[in-house]
C-alpha cells in the first residue's frame, strides 16, 4: 500500500492490476543482440506479446552477418507482426553514412532507429528482451498513463535476486552523483528534481506517444535511459511524465570491467546526465564535483557497512505482500524488507521500507508501515519494529507500531473508506501535496 507521489505521477503496484489499454494501437520496441537468439527470456517475451494483441513488434537487431538471417527467421515465426531492423546491416549503414548520421554503435543507436519506425503508431513501448519475470501486464501498465493524459511513462522496479540487491550502477553511481550535483550551487533544481524523482532512472522500460517519439533526440550508447529522461523533461515536463511500478525484475548482470561492463557504462551515464542538465538550462557546478560525489557515495555505502551491517545477516523476507482485512475493507501492500533479530531477539521482526527521498517527512509513510505491522501480527508474526529508510539522506527513522498507534492507523483507514463510500471527496490541499498532485491543473482547490 505505497501511495506516496514523487516529483512525477507515480503509479504503484497494486498486486495483479492489468489495466485495459488499447494495445492494438501500440508498437513494442524490443532491442536484441545475438545473445538473445533463442534465449528463454526472449522466447517468453515473444510468446507473451503474441497474447497481448499489440499492433506490431519492432526489433532493432545488433548481430553479425553470419547469424542475422537466422535470427530474422526465428523472429518471423512469431504470431505477432515483427519488423526486424538489422542495425549492423550494410544497407542501413550506407544510408546513415550518406546522411552523416552513422555514429557510434550501441543500444541507444538501435533504439533511436527503431523509434523512427515505431513512431507512426499512436503509442510506443520500449523494453528489453532479457527480463526473466516478464509478463503481459508490463506493457499494459506502461501504456496506462499514456491513455490518461501523459506522454511519457517510465518503469521502476526492485532488482532483488538470491537475497541480494542489484541495480549497482543506479545505487552506487547515479544516485550519489545526482546527490552531489544537488549539493553544488549551480544546478537548477527543477531538472535535477525531475531526474531525482524517478525511482529507477536507469530502467530500460518506458513508453511514449508516437508524437513524442518523433520529436525525441536519443543518445547513442548507454546514456540512452538518462538522455531519454532529459528529453522527456525538455519536451513534456513533469506534468506530462509518469512512472509505473513493475514489481521485481531479474535481468542479466554485468561485470564491472570490460567493453560492456559497469565501468564503461558509468562514463556514458555520467556524460548523459551532465548533458541532460545542461540542455535543460542547468549550470552544474563541476568544481569539486568529484569530491562531493565521493562523499555522497561513501555516505551511502557507510550507512550499510557500518550503521546497518547487521541488516546483511538479518534479511528474513523481501517484497513481502500483506493483506489487512478490516470491517468491509481490504488493504493490500508489499513491504520492501523484513528483518529478523529485532532488538536481539531471533524471532522478532522489523519491517523496513526504503524510499529514494522523504524530504525529512516520515509521517506520510508511517501509516503504511503501521498497516503492514497490523497485517503481519494478524498472520502471527512477531513484529516489534518498523522503519522508513531514506536512501538519499542515508538515514533510518523508526515508526511507532505500538498497539495504540496501530489502532489509530486502523481508524484512519476505516474513516477514509467511510468517506469514499459516502462519496465525500472534500479536498485537503497543502503546498506539498498539491505540488505533486496529478490533477492540480484542473483542481479548483489546489494551492498554487
Ligand atoms: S487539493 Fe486538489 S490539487 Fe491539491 S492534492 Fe487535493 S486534489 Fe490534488
Amino acid at each position: 500500500m505505497e501511495y506516496v507521489q514523487d516529483g512525477v505521477t507515480t503509479l504503484h503496484d497494486f498486486g495483479a492490476a492489468s489495466p485495459a489499454v488499447p494495445t492494438d494501437r501500440a508498437a513494442v520496441v524490443v532491442p536484441m543482440t545475438e545473445r538473445e537468439y533463442r534465449a528463454s527470456a526472449a522466447e517468453r517475451v515473444l510468446t507473451t506479446l503474441e497474447t497481448l494483441g499489440v499492433e506490431r513488434v519492432v526489433v532493432p537487431l545488433r548481430a553479425s552477418p553470419s547469424v542475422a538471417e537466422s535470427i530474422r527467421t526465428w523472429l518471423s515465426a512469431s504470431d505477432v507482426p515483427v519488423e526486424v531492423l538489422w542495425c549492423d546491416g550494410p544497407r542501413l549503414g550506407s544510408l546513415l553514412g550518406e546522411a552523416g548520421l552513422n555514429g557510434t554503435r550501441g543500444k541507444g543507436r538501435d533504439v533511436w532507429l527503431a523509434l523512427g519506425v515505431a513512431s507512426s503508431s499512436e503509442h510506443v513501448v520500449v523494453h528489453d528482451a532479457d527480463a526473466r519475470g516478464y509478463d503481459e501486464r508490463h506493457v499494459r501498465k506502461l501504456l496506462y498513463p499514456l491513455v490518461h493524459g501523459h506522454e511519457f511513462s517510465k518503469a521502476y522496479y526492485a532488482r532483488v535476486e538470491d537475497d541480494r540487491l542489484y541495480g549497482r550502477l543506479f545505487r552506487l553511481f547515479y544516485r550519489p552523483l545526482v546527490e552531489a550535483l544537488a549539493d553544488g550551487e549551480g544546478a537548477t533544481p527543477s531538472v535535477l528534481e525531475y531526474l531525482d524523482a524517478f525511482r529507477y532512472a536507469l530502467a530500460g522500460e518506458f513508453a511514449l506517444t508516437g508524437s513524442l517519439a518523433r520529436r525525441m533526440r536519443v543518445q547513442r550508447g548507454w546514456g540512452l535511459e538518462v538522455g531519454t529522461l532529459g528529453e522527456a523533461f525538455r519536451l513534456v515536463g513533469a506534468d506530462g511524465s509518469a512512472q509505473v511500478d513493475l514489481g521485481v525484475h531479474q535481468h542479466d548482470h554485468r561485470s564491472v570491467s570490460g567493453a560492456t561492463g559497469l565501468s564503461d557504462m558509468s562514463e556514458q551515464v555520467g556524460r548523459a546526465l551532465f548533458q541532460a542538465l545542461e540542455e535543460n538550462g542547468a549550470v552544474p557546478d563541476y568544481d569539486g564535483l568529484e569530491a562531493r560525489y565521493r562523499d555522497a557515495a561513501r555516505r551511502l555505502v557507510t550507512t550499510y557497512t557500518v550503521n546497518h551491517e547487521d541488516d546483511l545477516h538479518r534479511v528474513w523476507e523481501v517484497e513481502r505482500p500483506f493483506e489487512l482485512h478490516l470491517d468491509g475493507i481490504t488493504v493490500t501492500g508489499r513491504a520492501d524488507v523484513i528483518l529478523d533479530h529485532e532488538g536481539g531477539v531471533p524471532t522478532a521482526l522489523a519491517i523496513v521500507d526504503y524510499k529514494t527521498a522523504t524530504s525529512g517527512e516520515t509521517a506520510d509513510h508511517a501509516l503504511q508501515l503501521q498497516i503492514y505491522a497490523d497485517a503481519g501480527r494478524r498472520e502471527g508474526m512477531d513484529v516489534r519494529g518498523a522503519y522508513v529508510h531514506d536512501l538519499s539522506a542515508a538515514a533510518r527513522q523508526p515508526v511507532d507500531v505500538e498497539p495504540a498507534a496501530v489502532q489509530g492507523a486502523e481508524t484512519t483507514v476505516a474513516e477514509a473508506a467511510e468517506r469514499i463510500r459516502a462519496r465525500d471527496y472534500r479536498p485537503n490541499p497543502s503546498q506539498q501535496l498539491c505540488r505533486r498532485c496529478e490533477v492540480r491543473t484542473i483542481c479548483g482547490s489546489a494551492v498554487r
